[in-house]
This record gives structure tokens, sequence and C-alpha cells, in this order.
């Protein structure tokens, strides 16, 4: 016998219409660079969200389309994040930090059919634009006043378009399993893979991380969303902010220690997320501010960090300076992204704050809806004993069932997901990750392709042979450092080996240090074999880290 309650569709549009219609005069702050400060309210921004849905529909864009954003994080871009998947179209969000050649592939693959993008980013778009012959129109997202000068199909200007759109707007009644944004994950070498969500996933998502045990957004809270809203959906905020009524402070691309400080202060932000590169800047900064000024600037009452561990002194820095509780949460593109979230239990309210350090060097436990475990490579499940370590799975209302338009085998028949992290699990439930079974380097929360770096230093005639490693940064978490073999009877300086790169990896990519050796070690079968190497460098300190001058 089925129950007898309502039958309705979870839609990412009723988040937007339940924050207009309950918390309509809660703020919505902007930064746009160069002091120019947008502030609007829920209700003001269900208006604007009506207005691009029917761009939407003038575009031609169709139901299940894909449309694309190279965007940081401004209400222009929340709008689309409404305004484009509320009218049953795919909000594709572009991660502008990647390599040229992974945004062609990733605008192609996806099929966008109009790429909204910041005018700080015009010249990758003029860049990118005669490599993606089947998208329609560039739409800068600026006044007219602002718009860049180049040349591109169907350029356009988001604030003359959207302004000569319509606010009256019935949002269609979609069904839940509908596709409503994708994102692209590049933590592997090859091409990326896109993750497809839908409303319902979202929606679920958007729910568990307002839940107290979780990030607790509510009404009351003023939330600076640092995390870019290109990366899995700006962790769900924009959804959850929405669904909770809190005002929601958006910094645009300036991340600075400087201007993330300013922002929290300002807008009196109670709670942020980020990468734990974002908050080192913080605290950097902080670090030269009178202490009681500190204290009375920030009223932070937990800052959430995922993307890499976070480093215990940010732990410790964050309770010394200002107070606050940094909770780590874990997760990935391919679970929307939250999974596990370091709240304590009643059983920790009586640990020393040595004690609560520890715990909270953890990654969390999972949230309602989903299941973590982990397993050796046989496929066994291993203890949840705190020391044992094995392959981290996952799977829930929120993770993935499938790669869109792509095969891969990281499912299993019972649909765990292979996240591709080893863990250990305690009696408690809470994770840790110890290892990447990928070999990518991740700094400040992107990810670097070891194995695109070495294909770019073999590709110099002087080089024999390259590995290329993650090793500690203390401000980027992981930089690269590239370890060469010179070929015989040649000679290549390491200066201008990183020159003869930079033609063919992103700059940022660039390794901070080379050191040349006269061989690499291998395994059995020939290939490179990085444990050792990683061993051998474990004490190696980058010229360019801080610690490192500081001595
Ligand atoms: P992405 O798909 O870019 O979000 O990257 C996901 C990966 O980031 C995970 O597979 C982990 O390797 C890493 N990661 C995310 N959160 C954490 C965390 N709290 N601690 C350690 N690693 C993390």
């Amino acid at each position: 016998m089925n129950g007898l309650m309502q039958q309705r569709q979870l839609l990412i549009s009723d988040l937007i219409e339940h924050a207009a219609n309950n918390h309509g005069d809660r703020e919505i702050v902007s930064n746009l660079g160069n002091g120019h400060i947008h502030r609007y309210t829920w209700s003001g921004a269900l208006g604007r969200s009506k207005r691009v849905a029917n761009l939407i529909h003038a575009l031609g864009v169709a139901t299940g389309q894909c449309v694309a954003t190279l965007a940081w994080n401004t209400h222009r871009h929340l709008e689309l994040y409404y305004g484009v998947s509320g009218t049953g179209a795919v909000m594709a969000t572009v991660n502008p930090r990647l390599f040229t050649e992974q945004i062609v592939y990733i605008l192609n693959h996806s099929g966008s059919s109009h790429v909204f993008f910041d005018v700080s980013l015009a010249k990758l778009v003029a860049e990118i634009a005669p490599q993606c012959p089947d998208i329609k129109g560039f739409i800068a997202l600026c006044d007219a006043d602002q718009m860049p000068d180049i040349v591109v199909p169907g350029l356009a200007c988001y604030e003359s378009l959207v302004t000569g759109c319509s606010e009256d707007y019935a949002w269609p009644s979609l069904d839940e399993n509908s596709a409503s944004s994708l994102c692209y994950t590049s933590g592997t070498t090859g091409k990326p893979k896109g993750v497809l969500y839908s409303h319902r996933s979202t929606v679920l998502h958007a729910m568990s991380t307002c839940m107290v045990d979780s990030f607790a957004i509510s009404a009351r809270d003023s939330v600076l969303l640092i995390v870019p809203m290109f990366h899995v959906n700006g962790w769900g905020i924009p959804y959850s902010s929405a669904m909770a009524g809190a005002k929601l402070v958006l910094p645009g691309s300036e991340l600075s220690g400087g201007h993330v400080y300013a922002m929290l202060r300002d807008e009196a932000c109670t709670v942020s997320c980020g990468v734990p590169t974002v908050w080192m800047s913080l605290l950097e900064y902080a670090e030269n501010v009178d202490a009681e000024q500190r204290r009375r600037d920030i009223v932070l009452t937990r800052a959430l960090s995922g993307g890499s561990a976070a480093p215990r002194r940010i732990i410790e820095k964050f309770e010394h300076y200002f107070g606050v509780y940094l909770c780590q949460a874990w997760g990935m593109t391919e679970t929307s992204p939250v999974v596990t979230v370091n709240v304590p239990l009643r059983k920790h309210e009586a640990l020393t704050l040595d004690e609560r350090f520890d715990l909270q060097m953890l990654s969390g436990r999972p949230l309602p809806g989903t299941e973590v475990a982990i397993f050796d490579d046989e496929g066994n499940r291993l203890p949840h004993d705190g020391h044992t370590a094995g392959q981290l799975k996952v799977r829930g209302h929120w993770v993935a069932r499938a790669y869109y338009h792509r095969e891969d085998d990281a499912w299993d028949a019972n649909n765990w997901f292979a996240t591709g992290d080893l863990a250990t699990l305690n009696a408690d439930g809470y994770i840790r990750i110890t290892d990447r079974s990928k070999d990518v380097i991740k700094s400040g929360g992107e990810w670097i392709s070891s194995l695109d770096l070495e294909s770019a230093a073999l590709s110099h005639p002087a080089i024999d042979e390259a590995a290329v490693i993650g090793l500690r940064h203390s401000h980027w978490q992981e930089r690269p450092l590239l370890i060469a073999v010179k070929r015989k009877g040649k000679d290549v300086t390491a200066d201008a080996l990183l020159d003869h790169m930079r033609n063919l990896v992103a700059k940022w990519w660039l390794p901070d240090d080379v050191v040349f050796v006269d061989s690499l070690p291998h395994t059995a079968t020939g290939k490179l074999s990085k444990l050792p190497l990683r061993k051998q460098f474990e004490n190696f300190r980058f010229s360019t880290d801080v610690e490192n001058t500081r001595g």
C-alpha cells in the first residue's frame, strides 16, 4: 500500500522561489572588482533569474541543451545557476584555470550552445572561440559600456539582453531526474570527465548541507562563498543558501588574504568555505592584524575546508586568531561534492583543545543519504579501526552513477564508486585520507597532471627521462618538482628547460624547481617508480616556499 502523501518533484527553481517568498529581503552581495560592490536580495535575484530563463528560451536553447559559463562568483553567475537550470537546460560551469586545450575539449564535449563569460576572461574566450565551431554565441557578463574588444561569434552584452527580457516566467514542471548542471573533473590524467547532476541530486545535497551536523547553513547565516562556482557547483552553497534563506556573499575574482578578510569583516560573515590555500592566505594576512582587532572584525563561527587535507597549523590558527572551528569536509566532483563533514559528537565535548585539533584533522563522517567504506584490492571490506588504509568507495543519492558520454570502470555492481583516494575509517565513522592512488598533484585546490608535465619535459632534446612528483608547499599545499635525467652529451639548464615547457602547459603548472639526477628508479615492469622518489625528496623544500626562505 502506498502512503497518501503529495508527490512533488525536487526542483532547483523551487529553492529560489522559496528564498524570494520567505527570505525576500536577505541580501546577495557581489564584489565586481575595483571596489565595485553590487547588492540586491533573494527577491531581486528571483526576478533576474526569470529574465535569464526568458533569455535562454529567446536564444533557442532547448531542454537538456548545455549552456556554459566561464565566470567568477558574482550575482550574474548565480542568476545563471537558476535561470538556466530552471528552464530544463543544463548549466556547464567551466574552470577558466584549466589548460586551454581542456577548456576547448569540455565546451565541445558538452555540446554547449552558448558561453557566458566574465570580461576578465575575454582573451581566453578569443583564443578558444575558433576551436569551438558549434558555439553560437558568447555573452559577456557586463554592462554595455564594458564590452570587451574581441571578435567572436554572437558576441553580446548580458545586461542589455537580460534587461530586455520580461520578469514574467513560469518555471516548467520538470521531472526531478532531469539533468541540471554539468561539471568536469580534471583530477585524472587524460581527458576531463563530465559529471551530470540532476535537480533531485542537487536539492537533496543542498538539504543535507543545511543540516546541523553538516554545514548547518541557516537563515541567520551570512555565507562567504570563496569556493569558485565552477568547482562542483560551489559546493552547493548557491542552492543551500537559497534553501535556508541565508545572506550570500560572492567575492568575484579577488581572493587575496586581504580581500577575503575585508569581505568577512564588512559583510559580518558567519560561515565561509574554501580550500586550505585560501585559508592560508587569509591567516597570513590576519597575522599582521592586532589580536583584539581580529576578534572584533571576524564574527565567523565556522570555516569549511575541503579539496585537500587542511594542515594542523591552519586548524590551530583559526582557533587562536578568531576562535573559529575549522570544519573539514571531504568530497569530489563525482559526489556533488559533500559526502563527509567533520563535526564533533557528544562524546567529544570533554576533549582538550589539543585532542580536538587531532579530531579536526580527520575528514569527517558521512552525511545521511551517503555511505562510505574502505576496501582492499580484492574488493573485501576493511575494518573501521582508524589504522587500516584501503580504497575509499562511496555511494548515495548525490553520487554519480556514470560519466557523461564516457565509459568508465569506477563503479562496481553494487553501485560503489571507487574514489581513487586511500583512507582509514575509525569506529565512529570518521575518514582520514591517507593518499591518492592517482598520480596527480593538487596545488591551491587545482589539479596538475604529473604525466602532462613529464611529457612536456621529455619533449626537450636534452632530456632523457623525467619524473614529476607533488611535494609539500606551505602556501599551495603541493607544488610539482621535476626530477630529470639529461641525455648523454647534451646539456640544458633548469631555466631553459622550464622556458621550453612554458609553451606546452599552463603557466601555473610549471614545476617550482628542477633537480637533475643521474638515473631514476623503475618498477619491475620498467615503469617509473615514484614511491622511492617521494621518499628521497620528502624533506625537499621549494625555493618558492616562504617557510624555506624564513629558514
Ligand atoms: P575534486 O573532484 O577536484 O573536487 O577533487 C576531489 C579530491 O580532492 C578527492 O578525491 C581527494 O583526493 C581530495 N580531497 C577533497 N577533500 C579532501 C579532504 N578534506 N582531505 C583530503 N583530500 C581531499
